[in-house]
């Protein structure tokens, strides 16, 4: 594996998405499984390409796009997770000026809150 670039977060993500169309295809039946089986063997052969490929700029500027996308995902879910779970006791909301996530007690009625990103005040009902 000398020179070889190895794992990174879209090898994974090929890996998974390569994983995930053979167990489908394996399912259906016909063309379709046919289809969906040389896709997911596909993306195994673009897994291992990438992986055993030495040029690491054009590998990286494609992990790049890749994370470029996959990260706003990731966050989206991750905050979801945390309103989720602080539910009973956190209120969750934007500020209306720089749209930062700002977090507030709960139960405690009409309050003023100035945002930390960009000092605006507002009101809001927590
Ligand atoms: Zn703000």
């Amino acid at each position: 594996m000398a020179g070889r670039r190895g794992t990174d977060a879209l090898a994974l993500a090929t890996m998974i998405a390569g994983l995930v169309l053979c167990l489908i295809g394996q399912i259906c039946w016909g063309w379709v499984g046919l289809f969906l089986l040389l896709l997911g063997y596909a993306f195994y052969a673009y897994t291992f390409f990438r992986m055993l490929s030495r040029n690491w700029v054009k590998r990286e500027r494609e992990n790049a796009w890749f994370l470029s996308i996959w990260r706003p995902v990731a966050s989206w879910f991750s905050m979801r997770r945390t309103i989720w779970k602080d539910r009973k006791f956190y209120k969750y909301f934007r500020c209306p000026n720089c749209r930062a996530w700002q977090r507030a007690p709960r139960g405690k009625g009409k309050i003023q809150v100035r945002c930390r990103g960009c000092g605006q005040e507002f009101y809001q009902k927590t």
